[in-house]
Parts: C-alpha cells; sequence; structure tokens
C-alpha cells in the first residue's frame, strides 16, 4: 500500500492524498509534478526510475473499507537527502537511516583484491572434507 507522502521532497509543496499534483516514482519518492517537470527531468533522484501520477485514494468508503478512513495518507514529512556523492543505496539492508555506496569501475580501471591463504598441515594428513 503506498504512504501517500504528504509533500514533495523537493520543494516541500503540500501533496495531499488527493492531489492531482503527486508525482511517485516506483519507490514512492513523492515529489511535486513541476519539480518532476522543470527541476527533475522525470528522472527520480534518490532511486534513478522514472514517475507517474500518484493515483487517489478514495476519500469514501466506497468498496471494502479501502478508504482514507481506514488507512489514512502518511504524514512523515520526507526531505531530499543531501550526501555527495550519493549514496547508491539509502536505508541499507533495510535499516533506516543507513547509506552506502556501491563503487562503479570504469572500464580501464583495475581494482585488485588479494587473500591468501596458508594452510599447514602434516605431510601425511589430511584436511577434513577434502577429498
Ligand atoms: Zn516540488
Ligand atoms: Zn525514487
Amino acid at each position: 500500500m503506498l504512504e501517500l507522502r504528504p509533500t514533495c521532497e523537493h520543494c516541500n509543496k503540500a501533496l495531499p492524498p488527493d492531489s492531482l499534483e503527486a508525482r511517485i516514482c516506483t519507490y514512492e519518492c513523492t515529489f511535486c509534478v513541476s519539480c518532476v517537470d522543470r527541476v527533475l527531468g522525470n528522472v527520480c533522484p534518490n532511486c534513478g526510475g522514472g514517475f507517474v501520477p500518484r493515483p487517489v485514494r478514495p476519500s469514501k468508503n466506497w468498496k471494502g473499507d479501502n478508504f482514507l478512513g481506514k488507512d489514512p495518507a502518511s504524514t512523515q514529512i520526507k526531505v531530499e537527502a543531501k550526501f555527495d556523492p550519493k549514496p547508491t543505496n539509502d536505508n541499507w539492508e533495510e535499516r533506516q537511516g543507513v547509506v552506502a555506496w556501491a563503487r562503479a569501475i570504469a572500464p580501464n580501471e583495475t581494482l585488485k583484491f588479494s587473500v591468501a591463504y596458508t594452510i599447514g598441515y602434516p605431510k601425511d594428513g589430511a584436511v577434513a572434507g577434502l577429498p
């Protein structure tokens, strides 16, 4: 279920649940239509995905209690996180507020990691688990 976040994460404009100006990305980052069109170029600054208009949740109980009275909109205001460089992953491993950066490697760049193990064992011994 969508949280129906209350404001634009960029300009902080109020986006009530019946707003036709709310735009969301697949992770429900929420922005107003003018920020999406004029500032963001229809690309979510948090996730890199595109936006769609956010559906309006009915305020009347038309069917099966699926309405704002039972499932109210979120009141938790999200603000755009200011990180430089931008983390590629926030809420790392589902932990709220933990961010992570993934390192992109350029085509001609080399990152080397080497790990060496020396296992000593008696000359006629065998390591358990090996043939
Ligand atoms: Zn906005
Ligand atoms: Zn997003």
